[in-house]
């Protein structure tokens, strides 16, 4: 995986309710060029939930066969159910120089950082216990057994914070955007991706 150009890959990490998946979708209409992986899961589909937009919904039957033909950069089982990231898809896309975000989890996020470790992770955080538990419960999608495991799910995801390049406090959603926003702006003026944008121009300065 080691065509050039090559765009920037970033992993996007939360607890479940931190509003990661709000937050993607703002960023992906605030920068276009970048594209989100969609993964492969065994989980149910929720309502207005779409099979090939939020995920390739499938049975455990047929991600245990993909998973076995190596179709998988990395897999997870959470909650019961089994997450992978399409290795095929990631890397046309990062050949073709795209920045590419993966919403995965910790475990997820630990595999694709020892297969390319220039990834950059970024990990959002609720402003307290209080408001996690608040977004879970108005969801009003699961019922308060699994609210209540989800937060306990919660705190053992949040602990991974430490291996992260990046924390984003989702306080304000506006300013949490913002923030992920700086991210993605500063990881495009690093010189090593300038420097394939602008290699003409070097070129020239330099003469
Ligand atoms: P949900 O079912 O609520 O959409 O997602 C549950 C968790 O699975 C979230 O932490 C989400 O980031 C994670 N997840 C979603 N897709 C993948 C994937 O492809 N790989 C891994 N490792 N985790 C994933």
């Amino acid at each position: 995986m080691s065509s050039t150009p090559s765009g920037t890959l970033y992993i996007i990490s939360a607890p479940s309710g931190a509003g990661k998946t709000s937050l993607v979708r703002a960023l992906l209409d605030a920068l276009p060029q970048v594209r989100v992986s969609v993964s492969h899961t065994t989980r149910p589909m929720r309502p207005g939930e779409v099979d090939g937009v939020n995920y390739h919904f499938v049975s455990r039957e047929d991600f245990v066969q993909r998973l076995e033909r190596n179709e998988f950069l990395e897999y997870a089982e959470v909650f019961g159910n089994l997450y992978g990231t399409s290795q095929l898809w990631l890397e046309q896309n990062l050949a073709q120089g795209q920045d590419l975000i993966l919403e995965i989890d910790w475990q997820g996020a630990q595999q694709v950082r020892h297969l390319l470790p220039h990834a950059q992770s970024i990990f959002i955080l609720p402003p307290s216990q209080e408001a996690l538990r608040q977004r879970l419960t108005n969801r009003g999608q699961d019922a308060d057994e699994v609210i209540e495991q989800r937060m306990q799910e919660a705190v053992s995801e949040m602990s991974h914070y430490v291996e992260y390049d990046y924390l984003v406090i989702n306080d304000d959603f506006s300013h949490a955007l913002e923030d992920i926003k700086a991210i993605f702006r500063s990881n495009r003026l690093k010189q090593s991706v300038q420097q394939q944008r602008f290699n003409a121009l070097l070129q020239q300065l330099l003469l």
